[in-house]
């Protein structure tokens, strides 16, 4: 069975409104490929812009966070319905920059997926580990606890429309990049735990993608790699090299 690619940009707190709408317009004709979903995660502001800049394209809208709880006294947060009224589709969750600097914990990671799910939005789970836990011979351990955490609840109907994003922190905006070998062992761990925690067609359905510093020189080779199935883009997502990320068959 073939898996749709998926080629998802992280904008991190980059782009103000204005700059957004200019950067879709931008990317607008180099990022059509049919064979491939593409979206672009962008900061909570820019969202509404986004989202009508969009319309008519081939391009889908995710955020880079939300909150789990339904609504209340949460000052700063979004909710997941908010997200999806203003037409959000995906939502990254976990993101090592919010596991890090915002001290997000798998217990709190598991809340948001499953407020995602319930939500209807389609969840980026992100995982991935240290240099130091790959120096230590311990990736898969780690990425294993992190994947039993966050989908703690979650049903194996809901694990075959989420996207996994294996992201080694020490590839993330180093331009160290790792080896498409690398990349496919964890990725292919994942898909087999998947496998473990649910079922083989649960497995063969979930999408997995490699995300740390991919670019239009490198998505090629990465891409062609039998568990990897697109890319969580940071840097090359906010330049034309989106585009031949997207058209990386072409
Ligand atoms: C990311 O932040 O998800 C990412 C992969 O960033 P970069 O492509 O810049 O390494």
């Amino acid at each position: 069975m073939s898996r749709r690619k998926i080629i998802a940009g992280n904008w991190k707190m980059n782009k103000t409104p204005s700059e957004a709408v200019a950067l879709v317009d931008e990317l607008k004709d180099l990022v059509v490929n049919d064979a491939v979903d593409v979206v672009y995660c962008v900061p909570a502001i820019d969202i509404v812009p986004v989202v009508e800049r969009v319309k008519g394209t081939n391009v889908s809208v995710g955020a880079e966070n939300m909150y789990f709880e339904e609504s209340g006294a949460y000052t700063g947060e979004i909710s997941a319905a908010m997200l999806v009224d203003a037409g959000v589709k995906y939502v990254i969750i976990g993101h090592s920059e919010r596991r890090d600097y915002f001290k997000e914990d798998d217990e709190l990671l598991n809340k948001k997926v499953k407020k995602a799910f319930e939500a209807g939005l389609t969840p980026i789970l992100c995982c991935g580990e240290s240099l130091q836990q790959r120096e230590d011979g311990v990736t898969t351990e780690w990425i294993r606890s992190q994947i039993k955490a966050d989908l703690d609840g979650i049903t194996a109907d809901q694990v075959k429309t989420l996207v996994i994003a294996y992201e080694p922190i020490w590839a993330i905006g180093t331009g160290k990049t790792a080896t498409s070998d690398q990349a496919e062992e964890v990725c292919k761990d994942i898909r087999d735990y998947i496998c473990e925690l649910y079922d083989a067609d649960t497995a063969e359905k979930v999408r997995i993608q490699y995300g740390g510093s991919m670019n239009a020189g490198n998505a090629k080779e990465l891409l062609a790699k039998p568990n990897i199935d697109g890319g969580l883009i940071g840097g090359a997502s906010l330049k034309a090299d989106f585009g031949q990320i997207v058209n990386y068959d072409k």
